[in-house]
């Protein structure tokens, strides 16, 4: 577990960033990009860029969002949501939920259409964090 990402104005609202990094024999590295606030339950990425981001580069490795009313794990809108976008770019994805405390962390991958908890999440300066499988 790793400390919330959050600050004290954030807590009224879901806080959502896209992760570009990379993933190596179970190792994720992920930095915490373009930040978005939004009402809670709303906020939305800026897809289009995501997807630009992705076929340029080829280095987004998932997503964090914030589940304000503390509830850490995904809701089934989440599921979904990451199922997609795991089908859609044909790689296994990260999903992030800072629930104001910690950070808790899933792996989802469309081949299996499941998702599994990743126990070990460190975060370092310049919203730099390592997940290991
Ligand atoms: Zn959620």
């Amino acid at each position: 577990m790793v400390n919330s990402t959050l600050m004290k104005r954030d807590l009224k609202c879901e806080v959502a960033y896209v992760l570009i990094g990379e993933h190596l024999d179970g190792v994720w590295l992920a930095s915490m990009k373009w930040r978005r606030r939004g009402a809670p339950l709303s906020v939305e990425f800026d897809w289009r860029r995501v997807m630009e981001r992705e076929e340029r580069s080829g280095d987004v490795v998932g997503f964090l969002h914030t589940h304000p009313r503390g509830c850490q794990s995904p809701s089934s809108r989440d599921d979904a949501t990451m199922i997609a976008w795991s089908s859609c770019f044909g790689k296994p994805l990260l999903c992030l939920i800072d629930d104001c405390t910690t950070i808790g962390a899933w792996l989802y991958d469309y081949r299996q259409n499941d998702r599994i908890r990743l126990q070990k999440i460190k975060r370092f300066r310049r919203n730099q964090l390592v997940i290991i499988e």
